[in-house]
């Protein structure tokens, strides 16, 4: 990857923002894909069949948009486009980038794509610490998504959460890209800005009354985090009185490794240098996202991430065994549950047009609503088309507040609920 630029998909746009500034602490000029617009769909759809789903054609016409930059130079370019093993269509992803990629003739446009099958250990790139400093970026990611959210909808001066959200991920990113700095320090260095963050949206002027349906964003993980792909969906259902709360990016990682463990026990048993290595990797990530995550335990009563994937997976089971039925349904499901015992008035799940996970848990969800006091659960599908979804947002929503008021499910609220507007 020497001397090449490095372009990182806006899966999530805090998250790849993130990742890029940590490649570039190794010397990778790392850089986010330009963010999508209707070209990107235009350039999708016409380097692909029709069959594929959304994903697949916003980062393809993302990668396309590269190449028609006046700078673009394809040996000096590449691509980042991780790979996933399970029975869904992300794993053709990276060889049919690459096969447009040589029909259009840039064959020297590098391709890098690593795997979930051995937990993205091939992103090693300099050892432990990149891995780590790259986790850590993931972590913050997820963090501002999660502290805008619950901000925003309360924000009595608009703009001021994005504002603040965009101070942090800058003073995030300049940390993660310092160059030579080992794992330890530049935690050190994290957790100091992490404390910043979370005083700036303290100080954020808010109105915070009990109240707003709290709504559970799931579903497939590009859809559900690029806001471009599911239509701004988290900003409509605030206009429209409610408050999300977005499965996070972490919770794959956490599964692929839960998967990667899975499959060690199957093929090389309990006790093997390939197991010990995975749990020492995942024991390491546990213990930097509790340290990154130790000033603002206060500010996410009631948004408390589930201890560990196997809580998910265990609420999944009844319905999909994780041992059996391998992606992201699982997650959508288990998630689903928790979030409901959390207090979420309904789920929203987010899935691309025709893709097998949403599908699956679409015919799951009645059960699981049966058996929670008729939650509402909705899937959502999208497909790149700008269907007027408000409508059906507004129903929802107040399908929500009916469930929010017969419910014996309460919600849990941080103090400052209690405290009253915030802010000055
Ligand atoms: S999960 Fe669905 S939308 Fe996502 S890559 Fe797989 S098939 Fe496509």
């Amino acid at each position: 990857m020497v001397g090449r630029r490095l372009y990182i998909p806006q899966m999530s746009g805090p998250g790849a923002r993130l990742t890029a500034a940590a490649l570039r602490s190794i010397g990778v000029d790392a850089r986010c894909t330009p963010d999508s617009d209707a070209h990107t769909l235009e350039l999708g759809g016409l380097h692909s069949s029709g069959e594929e789903c959304l994903p697949h054609r916003i980062t393809l016409g993302d990668f396309l948009k590269v190449t028609e930059q006046a700078d673009f130079e394809p040996a000096k370019t590449a691509f980042f486009m991780p790979t996933a093993h399970g029975p869904c269509r992300f794993g053709q992803y990276a060889p049919y980038l690459r096969k447009v990629l040589d029909e259009l003739g840039h064959d020297d446009v590098m391709v890098v794509s690593p795997t979930s099958a051995n937990g993205y250990d091939g992103m090693q790139l300099q050892g432990a610490d990149t891995q780590l400093t790259m986790w850590m970026g993931l972590v913050l990611g997820d963090l501002v998504t999660r502290f805008t959210l619950k901000t925003r909808p309360y924000e009595t001066r608009p703009g001021a959460t994005d504002a603040a959200a965009e101070a942090a991920l800058a003073a995030f990113a300049e940390v993660l890209a310092i160059p030579g700095l080992r794992a330890r320090a530049r935690l050190r260095r994290l957790v100091e800005q992490v404390e910043r963050m979370r005083d700036a949206f303290r100080a954020i002027p808010a109105d915070y009354r009990p109240g707003r349906p709290l709504i559970g964003l799931v579903g497939e993980i590009f859809c559900r985090q690029n806001t471009f792909s599911n239509d701004q969906i988290a900003r409509r259902i605030e206009a429209l009185g409610g408050e999300c709360v977005l499965a996070d990016i972490s919770e794959w990682i956490w599964y692929t490794n839960w998967y990667q463990a899975e499959r060690l026990r199957r093929t090389k048993g309990r006790w093997c240098w390939d197991m010990l290595k995975a749990k020492i990797k995942t024991h390491a990530q546990h213990h930097y996202e509790h340290a990154l995550l130790a000033p603002v335990h206060e500010d996410l009563v009631g948004y408390e991430e589930p201890p560990s994937v196997a809580d998910v997976l265990d609420r999944s089971r009844p319905y999909l065994p994780a041992e059996g039925c391998i992606g992201e349904m699982v997650l959508s499901v288990g998630k689903a549950i928790y979030l409901a015992e959390q207090g979420a008035a309904g789920i929203i799940d987010i899935s691309p047009f025709t893709c097998m996970n949403g599908v699956i848990c679409e015919g799951i969800y009645p059960a699981i609503s049966a058996a929670h006091e008729d939650l509402p659960i909705r899937v959502f599908y999208f497909d790149g088309v700008n269907a007027d979804i408000d409508r059906d947002l507004e129903i929802f929503l107040d399908l929500a507040r009916a469930y929010q008021k017969r419910s014996a499910q309460a919600r849990r609220y941080p103090a400052y609920f209690e405290k009253g507007p915030a802010g000055s």
